[in-house]
């Protein structure tokens, strides 16, 4: 059961529950791009996300990465243990595209050589600015080892997503993801969907993801919705 409110995001929120160290994650249909300078609600899309995120989650465990997923709650609902959130986020690229091409002046769809992670400080007010790991050392963000750790997980999970969204047809392009501490290990936390991934169709190149959104490429909920079903996600 759902009890106290203990944070609220732009597309999330998390909730205490009656059992000790464990929240839930409701997932909002909410939408926000550029620092939340454009907003919208989209029907449906918090269930597709808890959706998609559940799976990705349940596969990753199945796969052996430590995540912080318990299970499936509800529609927009998922049963999670409550992590001391570090304050870094790690970016795997395979593909350049976004913020990538336009500090580096790379073309859109170029294929890099091995997979890149990329450490960022979780700040909205400072627009997350990238960081390497001395910053991180320096100002007590985390320690070296833990950013180890970190990329190694985000690697693992780099390839198990791209091999389950490739036998979907969809091509992994880059994602975001969080970590935290539970009993002083690092594990996996926050969620995966469409929302902080690149997904392209191997196909056509079309553009399956968030992108949607930011570039007013049409329906969002239409492209999520495909993605899920791609998956053969059960839309509870
Ligand atoms: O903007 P950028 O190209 O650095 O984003 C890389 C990936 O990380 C994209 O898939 C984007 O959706 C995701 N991301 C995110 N949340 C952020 C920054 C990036 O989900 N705050």
């Amino acid at each position: 059961m759902k009890k106290n409110l203990k944070y609220e995001g732009k597309g999330k929120a998390l909730y205490g529950t009656d059992v000790d160290g464990e929240l839930i994650q409701v997932f909002k249909d909410d939408a926000t791009a550029f620092d939340g300078k454009k907003h919208d609600t989209i029907a449906g899309k918090g269930a597709l996300n808890c959706a998609i995120s559940s799976l990705f989650f349940e596969t990753l465990q199945d796969a052996g990465v430590k995540t912080h997923f318990i299970r499936r709650e509800s529609a927009c609902e998922m049963r999670i243990y409550e992590l001391a959130m570090m304050p870094v986020e790690v970016v795997v690229r395979n593909i350049a595209a976004g913020s990538i091409c336009k500090r580096l002046g790379l073309k859109e769809g170029l294929e890099l050589e091995r997979p890149l992670t990329e450490l960022f400080y979780k700040d909205d007010a400072l627009g997350d600015p990238m960081i390497n790991t001395e910053h991180c050392e320096l100002f007590g963000w985390a320690t070296a080892e833990q950013i180890r750790d970190m990329r190694a997980l985000a690697r693992d999970v780099n390839g198990v997503m791209s091999k389950l969204l490739g036998d979907a047809g969809i091509r992994l392009v880059d994602f975001k993801l969080e970590f935290g501490l539970l009993n002083g290990a690092i594990v996996l936390g926050d969620e995966i969907s469409p929302d902080g991934c690149r997904l392209w169709d191997m196909e056509t190149g079309r553009k399956l993801d968030k992108d949607v959104f930011r570039q007013d490429l049409g329906g969002l909920s239409e492209v999520y919705h495909e993605v899920a079903t791609r998956l053969g996600v059960p839309l509870a």
